[in-house]
């Protein structure tokens, strides 16, 4: 049997292990926590997802992942669908367009430019970024309104500095076949695509990562690989790493080396409180201009979770990667108790990523196409979620696809 090293024990490197692990003898080095992004700690009585809160259950690799390993998703409970941004005061976000009509998310006038979508005319031969798209599709006011909180609560990113095209490939695709999005979606409606629903896990992501480790037969390395030809000893190699480690990892061919470095990372302070009623009872807030991107209800939606969780920083403020953890948990719990008017945590907690989540800003297909194609020239693989999409059921579908490739069959 071929043997197969894999660099990174995130759920990149951890899933891809599972689906090989009968076709190669397997071994996976992580320098650092078995999950990476997708860790849970426990703290007291508190469960506190460092990184992955959930994942949406319109994948059905990762559903069928679970099944195959025996794991029970939890699905998040109805106060999941209860949704807020806050832009200096709490708005409810509408989930019905009738609801949308009598919201005040928008003025009348952005609500009116909103309805124009239907009759811009898509744009399909340049790449954009997300806001480029957004306003000249929806308006000014919704890309303000909808579109930066979003982007900072998937990607931590802003709109100006994220490529639709990389970001929203979907989107992009429904705009160029349907000439609109609106137009597409009550097409795609009607062929009845359900949307997903947010999943976890009853004791958070870190039952669900050892519960793929004890399934997957391979060998568990704890160690930190600094060079590619720590690992010649072995047929294939696959990092799984962040990009820039990769980078580094690689340094020897000095032109993949250089492109990997060019993906940029923003950084995310996670910080944990526990607030007494804290209101509302929601799955979270998502705000416009705050140092705080956004606040998940974790106590209001998923069993054995009697905590919340503020992201703070991203690309809208970097600088919190500079700060001590007292300074970020002040910075969050000033904006907690403006924004839901709580007040006296009764336990506080921080996990800092200084490198939290790869920013897929404008030129990154083609990014990704040139490192991939330089890393075929230096016979190594890239997997991860620098790469081609960054949520949880992205790093599982791509798992599956590379080792349909390993194992020398077309997807
Ligand atoms: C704060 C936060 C919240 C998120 N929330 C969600 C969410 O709710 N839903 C969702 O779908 N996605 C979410 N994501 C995105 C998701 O977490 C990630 O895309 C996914 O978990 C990344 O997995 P990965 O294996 O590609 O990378 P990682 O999890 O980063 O794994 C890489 C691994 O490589 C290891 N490593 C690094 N260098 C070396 C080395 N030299 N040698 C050996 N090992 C090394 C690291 O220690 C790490 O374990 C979130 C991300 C963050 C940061």
């Amino acid at each position: 049997m071929q043997k197969l090293a894999i660099v990174g024990g995130g759920i990149s490197g951890l899933s891809l292990a599972y689906y090989l692990q009968n076709d190669y003898d397997v071994s996976v080095f992580e320098k650092d926590k078995w999950g990476g992004k997708a860790y849970t700690q426990k703290i007291r009585d508190y469960l506190m997802e460092e990184g992955v809160n959930g994942f949406l259950s319109n994948s059905p690799k990762t559903l069928e992942l679970c099944e195959e390993i025996g794991i029970k998703p939890v699905k998040a409970n109805e106060n999941s669908k209860i949704r807020y941004i806050y832009d200096d005061k709490l708005i409810k976000i509408p989930l019905k367009p009738l609801d949308f009509l009598k919201s005040d998310i928008l003025s009348f006038k952005g609500k009116l430019r909103v309805a124009m979508e239907f009759f811009v005319e898509p744009i399909c031969d340049k790449e954009e970024s997300v806001e480029e798209f957004a306003t000249r599709r929806l308006g000014k006011e919704f890309t303000r309104r909808m579109m930066t909180p979003m982007l900072a609560g998937i990607y931590a990113s802003t709109p100006a500095k994220t490529s639709m095209n990389a970001a929203f490939p979907k989107l992009k695709k429904i705009e160029c076949e349907y000439g609109s999005l609106f137009k597409g979606m009550i097409k795609l409606k009607r062929g009845g695509q359900p949307s997903g629903e947010l999943h976890s896990f009853e004791y958070g992501m870190s039952e669900f990562i050892e519960k793929l480790k004890e399934k997957t037969k391979a060998n568990f390395i704890k160690k930190e690989i600094k060079d590619i030809d720590e690992l010649r000893d072995f047929d294939k190699v696959v990092i799984a790493t962040e990009a820039f480690v990769a980078a580094d990892i690689l340094k020897k061919y000095e032109k993949l080396s250089s492109l990997l470095k060019r993906i940029e990372y923003n950084p995310v302070a996670i910080v944990g409180f526990d607030y007494d009623k804290i209101k509302p009872v929601c799955f979270g807030i998502l705000t416009v201009k705050d140092r705080t991107l956004g606040v998940l209800m974790d106590k209001y939606i998923f069993p054995n979770r009697n905590g919340i969780r503020a992201m703070v920083g991203g690309a809208r403020w970097s600088e919190v990667k500079e700060l001590d953890e007292e300074k970020i948990i002040k910075i969050a719990k000033n904006d907690i108790e403006k924004i839901t008017g709580a007040k006296n945590p009764k336990f506080t907690w921080v996990k800092l990523h200084k490198n939290a989540i790869p920013n897929y800003s404008l030129g990154h297909q083609k990014l990704v196409s040139d490192i991939f194609d330089e890393a075929k020239k230096a016979g190594v693989y890239l997997h991860g979620n620098a790469y081609k999409g960054v949520s949880f059921n992205d790093c599982i579908k791509n798992s599956y696809e590379l080792a349909q490739e390993l194992k020398g069959k077309n997807v």
